[in-house]
Parts: C-alpha cells; sequence; structure tokens
C-alpha cells in the first residue's frame, strides 16, 4: 500500500511475527510475574507499552477522513461511468448493490446468532475494557440515548459535510457522522459524473492525489505497525491471558463461514437463477480465485481475471473489461462481510449494545467502505478503522486482528474476485453455456 517498497507479503510476515512475539512476551509477563509485582507491569503497559503501540494506529486515524472522502468520490465516480454501458452497465450497478447487501447481511445474521464478541469471559471483557481506556464506556452511555429512526437517517444527509467529518470520532457528536460524511461523497461523486467532464478535470485530480497521499501515510503507519502490534498485543496478552485466543479463533471461524456461504450458496444461487452453471463458472474462473488468494489484491488479479473473463467464461471483451475494471475497487463482497462481521465483533467484546437502527448504520458504512476499498492487500484497514472510530469501539483492538489479517485477507480477496467474475457473467448477453 502506498509508495512503502516492502513486498507487502513480507510487511505482513513481520506484522504476524510482531503480534506473535509482544502477546508470547505477554503471556509470560501475566502469567509469571509474581502478584506482587503486577501493579509495575500495570504502570509499565499503561504509561509505556500502550502509548508506544498506539502511534501507528494514530498515523492511519489521521488520515481516516480524506481516505474515505477521496476513495468514495473515486469509486462512485467510476460506477458512474458504468451508464456509457447502458442497460448492462445499470444491471452491473443493481447486481453490486444486491450482492453488497447480501454479504452484510450474512455478517449481521452470523455475528448476531453466534456471538462471537461475547464468548469472552466478562472478567476478561472488563480487562479490555480498561486497557482501552475510556472511549467504549462513553459509547456504552450513549448507546442507552439512541435517537428516533427518522432522525437518525435525516441525519446522514448532512447539513454541514465540514462539521460532520470534524466531529465524526467524537463521541458528543448527535449528526450523522461517518455515515454523513460517505453520503456527501457519493453525491460529490455521482454529481461529477453528470457535470461536464472537462470543467471537473482538476477536481478529480485533487481527489485522485487526496488519494494517493492518503496512502502514502498509511503506508507509513504501516511501517511501524510490527512494532506497534508487539507493543499492544503484549499489553492485551498481560491482561487477558489465554482467553484471547479462543476469542480470535470464533471471530476467525465466524468471517471465514460468512465469506464461504457467500462464495458457496449465494454466487451459485445466483447464477443458476439467471441461467448459467456454477460448475462451468467456477471450473472457468478458478484461475482468478486462486491468484487472488495468493496475492491479496484484486488489483494484482485483474489480468487474470480478465483473460478467464474472456476466455474461459466467454464474457465479451468490452464487458469484461469495464466491468472487471470497475469491480476490481468498487464492488467487494469480501471486505464488505469482512468489515461488517470485525465491527460488529469488536463492538461485541467491548459491550458496544448496537440498536437496530446502529447495526444498519454499521451495515451501510460497510457497503460504501466495499465501495471505497482499494484492491490492495490490507486495503480495507483504514476504512475499518473509520468505522470502529465513528461508533466508539477502540480501534486499537484492530492490532490483534491486523496480525492475522493476511491470511483472512487472502480469503476475502478470493471472493471479492469471485463477486466480480459473478456480475460480469450475469450481465453480458452471451457468456458461459447454462449446462456443466
Ligand atoms: N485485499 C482486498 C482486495 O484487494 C482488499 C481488502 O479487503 O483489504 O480486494
Amino acid at each position: 500500500m502506498g509508495q512503502d517498497a516492502t513486498p507487502t507479503h513480507a510487511r505482513s510476515t513481520r506484522i504476524l511475527f510482531g503480534l506473535v512475539f509482544g502477546l508470547a512476551l505477554g503471556l509470560i509477563a501475566g502469567g509469571l510475574l509474581p502478584e506482587s509485582s503486577q501493579p509495575q507491569l500495570s504502570w509499565w503497559i499503561d504509561q509505556v507499552v500502550q502509548p508506544a503501540g498506539r502511534v501507528f494506529l494514530r498515523i492511519i486515524f489521521m488520515v481516516v477522513v480524506p481516505l474515505i472522502l477521496s476513495a468514495i468520490v473515486l469509486g462512485t465516480m467510476e460506477m458512474g461511468d458504468l451508464r456509457t454501458l447502458g442497460r448492462v452497465g445499470t444491471r452491473t450497478l443493481l447486481l453490486t448493490l444486491l450482492l453488497s447487501t447480501l454479504s452484510v447481511g450474512i455478517a449481521l445474521a452470523l455475528v448476531n446468532t453466534l456471538s462471537p464478541g461475547t464468548a469472552m469471559p466478562e472478567s476478561s471483557r472488563k480487562a479490555l475494557i480498561s486497557t482501552y481506556g475510556g472511549a467504549s464506556r462513553t459509547s456504552i452511555e450513549r448507546g442507552t440515548r439512541s435517537q428516533p429512526v427518522a432522525t437518525t437517517l435525516l441525519n446522514f444527509i448532512p447539513e454541514n459535510p465540514l462539521a460532520e467529518a470534524v466531529n465524526s470520532f467524537n463521541p458528543e457528536n448527535t449528526g450523522g457522522g461517518l455515515m454523513a460524511v460517505m453520503v456527501f461523497s457519493l453525491f460529490v461523486g455521482f454529481a461529477m459524473t453528470v457535470a461536464p467532464r472537462e470543467k471537473t478535470l482538476v477536481l478529480r485530480g485533487f481527489f485522485e492525489g487526496m488519494f494517493e497521499i492518503s496512502m502514502v501515510i498509511i503506508g507509513f503507519a504501516l511501517r511501524l505497525a510490527p512494532y506497534g502490534v508487539a507493543c499492544l498485543g503484549f499489553a492485551v496478552a498481560a491482561r487477558l491471558g489465554f482467553d484471547l485466543f479462543r476469542t480470535l479463533g470464533f471471530y476467525t471461524g465466524v468471517v471465514l463461514l460468512g465469506l464461504a456461504l457467500q462464495q458457496f450458496v449465494v454466487y451459485p444461487a445466483v447464477l443458476r437463477f439467471t441461467g448459467h452453471s456454477p460448475m462451468a463458472f467456477f471450473r472457468g474462473a478458478k484461475e482468478a480465485i486462486v491468484t487472488a488468494f495468493s496475492t491479496s489484491s484484486s488489483n494484482a488479479t485483474l489480468p487474470v481475471s480478465l483473460r478467464v473473463a474472456e476466455q474461459d467464461l466467454k464474457i465479451p471483451p468490452r464487458i469484461a473489461r469495464f466491468v472487471l475494471t470497475v469491480g476490481a475497487s468498487a464492488n467487494q463482497n469480501g471486505t464488505a462481510l469482512y468489515e461488517g462481521v470485525t465491527v460488529l465483533f469488536l463492538a461485541q467484546v467491548f459491550g458496544v449494545e448496537l440498536s437496530l437502527t446502529q447495526q444498519v448504520v454499521v451495515a451501510l458504512m460497510c457497503i460504501m467502505a466495499g465501495i471505497g476499498t482499494a484492491g490492495v492487500p490490507g486495503g480495507s484497514l483504514p476504512l475499518v478503522v473509520g468505522v470502529l472510530l465513528s461508533i466508539n469501539v477502540p480501534a486499537e483492538a484492530i492490532a490483534i486482528i491486523l496480525g492475522i489479517d493476511r491470511f483472512l485477507d487472502m480469503c476475502r480477496t478470493a471472493l471479492n474476485v469471485t463477486g466480480d467474475l459473478v456480475i460480469a457473467t450475469v450481465v453480458s448477453p452471451e457468456s458461459l453455456p447454462s449446462k456443466a
């Protein structure tokens, strides 16, 4: 991501190493130090380890708003360009929305029924909340004074987008927050596709520049991530012990189950419903899916996706090129599902009660975040951080998940790319045969 020259694979290995190192040290310190030394350990964690661990996260927080603004404006513009494809474009747009909604719906259903975040014993949960300060407590209090649904919905259309951007992470903000910023970005992006192109070129360049700069800064932050993750891992393991691993395993299982449902139930159903053979589809798409899995990047997989679309799935090149290029960044079902599970899981862990309306808001944010996520390894990380901050779940908790992110990224990217190919297959008039 960004201009960081470190290969992403090496970087994620370092982050994983950082996490394992921090966790191991934390377990040893928490388990072996005598009871009498625990106050000193706590002091050390609060005054030194945690602040050091937060540095890389603060750098990410810094660019969340500009990143979301520019990414959603640019993503919406690309989607808007689909109009040049006429009916095919409209169908692509509708399918993108439908599949993203279904994937986030799966996330919501799974987290609510399986409750992976509440599997942690109460004492450990309390320790975690105290480790990460008062942010979640504020939101627990805030959750009890929820607004009427109509007001919440109306607040999504900001009267003053700038004020919403400034206050999007302020727990006292009663406006639409980050969601309002996202809606504003959607409007700007859509308006830019309608306005005369030559008049908006400079602004387009401005948003492209803003996006690139945000990514470069996130690249800087990720260079520090292995050390930060080690510190945060140490802090959490020293206070939680082995309970942490059980919860983390449960969370990973829920993400994988959700991805599998979308991949092996929803997509085949959509293909069959539209008269295509799922077997023939998966046989044709196999190479792109495997590439996505191994690169964790929809963008890097694009050349392979284009080849299999044209050669194996028999999708006309004009449609394949357009739908897959836009889809690589704007249609990310796996990412939307992962973001939904992660945000709701962490809300559960931190005891942040989300009402149904608030959950729907999270779902909408995840759908929009899916439009704005860059198709690169870890592209969804800043957006998850943004959504977490906006519902006042301590975003530091993402550090633990970051340690195992590479594997989940491989899986969700495979789904992202499959989703793009499903859409391209369904919308093209003549693609693969209906029998396997
Ligand atoms: N790695 C994903 C992709 O390229 C994006 C993400 O979810 O981080 O599709």
